[in-house]
């Protein structure tokens, strides 16, 4: 096969591995700087240019598609779409999977697990939001953080309330979760490919944080998950559409909720700690499912 992947930067460990694992494979992969690369809009003819040169011949796209550029980056993609490269993940998935609010909204119309959550426009609700949150301690999230970055513990009504507003005055859109003191500083990542989990791993936040991510200071071990974490990590991939996802649960004291569902997970966390060569996972699940101009959505926003 001949595969493109969209990143922006060839060093990352996940990026290496998935250039290994696909010439081991006996395949071919081209690391497209996502910004480099030129969009041609025409009737009938939709192309990508980079480097000057027309791109011809793509089997497959991998996107690595990072937080900061997803619009244009998913621009990028649908193009791939339009043009019949069989994407790992769609553009529609990955931009689902981008907006939190979005995301939860979808888990909830499919009854999964999740952390009480409430969302409000007018600084006037703040009140209310609280209120429907069960009031501190809550968590205080950017609809469209990542890393952590952008996850805050309101301890008391008080604070919680100074955060709310203190976001609300830059303009943000954030969204106000229940604190699952019980998950421990602690959550699940459950690797997700082609429906089915190939590694799990449970990360403690940093002594000092209630944030697990390996970013922040967390660390990671391999663990074992029930089957009602593994059913619940595989149908949040599945309602997002995602082929390739990397599911993230808290244990509460009723089961387990969902996080999140990135849709560009790392890979040097899971299989460092784990042993699973997940590159290789991705890359076998490319070779038996690409098909060229299948793609569910051909590109739609
Ligand atoms: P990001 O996209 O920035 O990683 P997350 O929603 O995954 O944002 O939150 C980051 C981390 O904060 C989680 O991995 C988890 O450890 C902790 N966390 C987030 N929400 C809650 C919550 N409602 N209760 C307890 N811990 C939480
Ligand atoms: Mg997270």
């Amino acid at each position: 096969m001949k595969i493109a992947m969209l990143a922006r930067n060839a060093n990352l460990y996940s990026h290496k591995r998935l250039v290994e694992a696909a010439k081991e494979r006996g395949h071919s992969l081209d690391i497209l700087n996502t910004l480099r690369c030129t969009m041609s809009i025409t009737s009938h003819r939709p192309t990508v240019l980079y480097e000057g040169q027309t791109l011809t011949g793509y089997d497959a796209v991998i996107p690595r598609i990072g937080a900061s550029i997803t619009q244009y980056g998913l621009a990028v993609l649908r193009q791939f779409e339009m043009m019949g490269v069989w994407p790992l993940n769609e553009s529609v998935a990955i931009g689902r999977s981008r907006d939190k609010l979005r995301s939860m909204q979808i888990f909830a119309k499919h009854g999964l697990g999740l952390p009480v959550t409430a969302f409000a426009h007018d600084p006037k609700q703040t009140e209310e939001v609280m209120k429907i949150v069960g009031g501190a301690p809550v968590v205080i999230k950017l609809t469209e953080g990542t890393q952590g970055i952008g996850v805050v513990l309101g301890e008391t009504d008080k604070s919680a309330k100074s955060v709310i507003e203190a976001f609300r005055g830059v303009n943000v859109n954030i969204l106000v979760q229940e604190f699952i003191k019980e998950a421990g500083s602690s959550d699940l990542r459950i690797f997700v490919v082609g429906g089915k989990v190939v590694a799990s791993m449970m990360r403690t936040g940093a002594p000092d944080d209630f944030r697990s991510n390996l970013h922040r200071g967390g660390s990671a071990k391999s663990i074992k998950i029930t089957p009602e974490e593994r059913s619940t990590a595989v149908r949040a991939a599945k309602v997002m559409g995602l082929n390739v996802a990397g599911v993230d649960l808290l244990r509460a004291n009723h089961g387990p909720v969902i996080m999140e569902v990135n849709s560009s997970p790392g890979l040097e966390g899971i299989e460092n700690a784990t042993g699973v060569k997940v590159a290789d996972k991705i890359i076998e699940f490319i070779e038996n499912n690409y098909q060229p101009g299948k793609t569910k959505t051909r590109g739609k926003g």
